[in-house]
Order: C-alpha cells, then sequence, then structure tokens
C-alpha cells in the first residue's frame, strides 16, 4: 500500500512517551502507525481480492485463523493476535505491507480524511452497536477521539439523549459540536445527580465507556439505569473497584467487554453509515502534517488540543 494519510492514535502517544506498557508491549526497530488509507501499489502473487489502484483501508489486527475464537468467528479476540503498526510495521511510511485478508477496499465515495480513521471509528461504531441504541438514553464517559465518534455514531443511529462526561474543557466544546445533548464536567458538577434528575431518576439505559478513568466508570455504572448495558471499551490503567452488587447485580446490568472491531460486521456498519451520509465527523479533524514533521504534530497531541492530526508520508495533499 502506498500509505496517502496516517492518523496519530492514542497509543502512538502512550509508545512515543515511551510508558511502562510501550517497553513491555514494543520491541524495536518498529515503524508505528496503524490507522489510514492509501492505494495498493503491489499486490502479490496470489492475491485476487485487490488490485494496484484500489483505494483501501485495512484492519490492522491479524488473527491466526486457527485458534478456538477464530474458530468460532470471534476473530477480533483472537488467541494469536498482532497488530500492524505494533508488533509490525505499520503506516507512518511512505508504504506498508498488508495480508490481503485484511485490506478494506473503500467507495471513492468516503473522503480521504474519514478513510484514514477508520480504525478508530470502528472502535466506536463496535461499542455503540454492541446492543440496542435506537431510542436509547445514552451516557459516553470520555470525549477522547473515540468518545466523540461515538456520540455522532449514537445519533446517527437513533439514540435519543445523549449524556457526555468530560473534564477537558477543549474536548467539552467538541462533544457539543459533536450532537452531544447534555455534556457534563464531572470535576466541576455531580454528574451522576444531573443526569438521574434528567432522566426521572431512572438512569441512561445505555452507558459508552470511552476514558478508561475509575471515576468515569465507577459514575457511569452509577447512572445506568437498572436493566441497562455498560460496554466497555476504555482501558484502565490499574484495577478498578466496582460496587458489583448494586451496580451490576441487583441492577440486572449487562456489562460487555468490547475490543477492537468485529471483522468485518464493524466495517460493513461503519462503511454504511458513512456512505449513507449519516456522519458528520469535521468537527475531529486538528491538522495535516507531512510525515517528516511528526515531533510537531506529537507535541500538540501531548498538550490535549489538537483533535485527530493526520501525517503524510507522500507529499500533502493540493
Ligand atoms: P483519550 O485518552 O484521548 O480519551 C479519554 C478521554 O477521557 C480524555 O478526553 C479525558 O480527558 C477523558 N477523561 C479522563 N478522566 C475523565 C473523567 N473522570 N470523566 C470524564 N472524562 C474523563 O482516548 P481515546 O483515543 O479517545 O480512546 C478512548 C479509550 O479507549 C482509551 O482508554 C483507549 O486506551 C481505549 N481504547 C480501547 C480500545 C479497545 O479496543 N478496547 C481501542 C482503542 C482505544
Ligand atoms: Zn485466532
Amino acid at each position: 500500500m502506498r500509505v496517502k494519510a496516517a492518523s496519530i492514535c492514542g497509543t502512538d502517544l502512550h509508545i512515543y512517551g515511551w510508558d511502562r506498557w510501550s517497553q513491555g508491549r514494543i520491541r524495536p526497530p518498529v515503524t508505528l502507525g496503524h490507522e489510514f488509507c492509501g492505494v495498493v501499489e503491489r499486490a502479490g502473487e496470489k492475491v485476487a481480492a485487490v488490485m494496484a489502484g484500489d483505494f483501501v483501508s485495512a484492519e490492522m489486527h491479524i488473527n491466526c485463523g486457527h485458534c478456538h475464537q477464530c474458530r468460532l468467528g470471534e476473530a477480533h479476540i483472537c488467541q494469536n493476535l498482532r497488530i500492524i503498526g505494533i508488533d509490525e510495521d505499520g503506516a507512518f511510511a511512505e508504504f506498508v505491507k498488508i495480508p490481503a485478508a485484511n485490506i478494506w477496499r473503500l467507495d471513492p465515495a468516503i473522503p480521504e480524511h474519514y478513510a484514514a480513521i477508520l480504525d478508530p471509528l470502528g472502535n466506536a461504531v463496535h461499542t455503540v452497536l454492541a446492543g440496542a441504541i435506537a431510542g436509547q438514553t445514552v451516557l459516553v464517559t470520555g470525549c477522547g477521539p473515540i468518545g466523540l465518534m461515538a456520540i455522532a455514531v449514537a445519533k446517527a443511529c437513533g439514540s435519543s439523549t445523549v449524556f457526555a462526561t468530560e473534564t477537558n474543557e477543549h474536548r467539552r466544546a467538541m462533544a457539543k459540536k459533536m450532537g452531544t445533548d447534555v455534556i457534563l464536567n464531572p470535576a466541576a458538577e455531580n454528574a451522576v445527580a444531573r443526569i438521574l434528575a434528567e432522566t426521572g431518576g431512572t438512569g441512561v439505559d445505555v452507558l459508552l465507556e470511552m476514558s478508561g478513568n475509575p471515576t468515569a466508570i465507577q459514575q457511569g455504572f452509577k447512572a445506568l439505569r437498572a436493566g441497562g448495558r455498560a460496554s466497555l471499551l476504555g482501558i484502565p490503567t490499574e484495577s478498578v473497584p466496582l460496587d458489583l452488587v448494586n451496580d451490576v447485580i441487583f441492577k440486572g446490568a449487562t456489562v460487555q467487554g468490547i475490543y477492537g472491531r468485529r471483522m468485518f460486521q464493524t466495517w460493513v456498519q461503519m462503511t454504511a453509515l458513512l456512505k449513507a451520509g449519516r456522519l458528520n465527523l469535521d468537527p475531529l479533524f486538528g491538522e495535516r502534517a507531512a510525515l517528516e514533521k511528526f515531533e510537531e504534530a506529537f507535541a500538540r497531541l501531548q498538550g490535549g488540543l489538537a483533535g485527530k492530526i493526520l501525517l503524510y508520508p507522500n507529499g500533502l495533499p493540493r
């Protein structure tokens, strides 16, 4: 694949900062980058499904095809998962090599900047569509890029009131632009009391946990109605104490861990939503930069101010 645009993920920031997780997981030298779109430059001899010139993105989680889960059709939780851009050379480069089975051919109607962020958008779509959403009240805890996308997806799929919590002011403003009905700053007000008051004391039907923050997770469960669904995508860096008796068992709550994107159900759903023009993700996009300027781009993201920054290894678009 000749990379057109590659987007910087929160995981790339962790690796760039070389935190404990990165030190344990990354085996340098490796080229990072797992959110991208590009054009097929050359296909292997036995590849039939894609051709040179195709506009594509890809599922960067490579599954083994033979473990227990793979055989059950649950490739996204394969026991032998490898990730391009983490375990193997990724898309912060002019070219990236990807197994044909992982390529996702794109309708040319999908704009290039959207095509570059299908990986995190897929995380959002997977989480939102992991249960009923139409007509449901929703709480999104954490409005980073994926939380922001989840707000747009929930709205596009017919959710009713969407509440969101976020401690960062800049991101609260973005959440508003993405269609949040009630945006709350849990550092300044009692978010749970507010949500209960606004739902007649019932709580929300659906919790989409997008922060990984222990307090946000606990508040999310408190704001969930009895019989509700909690879908957890955010990755905490420590164990999180939960009141299982009151917040899960007596509530009869359904709790789901969400990992990656379903292969390839999520991709089908996501492209259908984009093609129907249902998702306006424009507020998300920050700057575009040539790949050589990556240091400035990472610095801006570390400051928490930029939206999605796209890097262009083969020259900026005109
Ligand atoms: P992010 O770190 O940019 O966003 C998290 C947001 O949560 C930030 O805006 C932060 O200000 C906010 N936050 C922190 N404390 C909060 C609190 N107490 N209340 C409300 N909001 C709070 O991350 P992202 O890239 O948007 O990803 C979201 C989460 O999903 C991260 O934890 C990431 O590691 C995880 N993730 C999981 C998967 C998966 O497959 N499960 C895939 C990608 C990312
Ligand atoms: Zn497997």
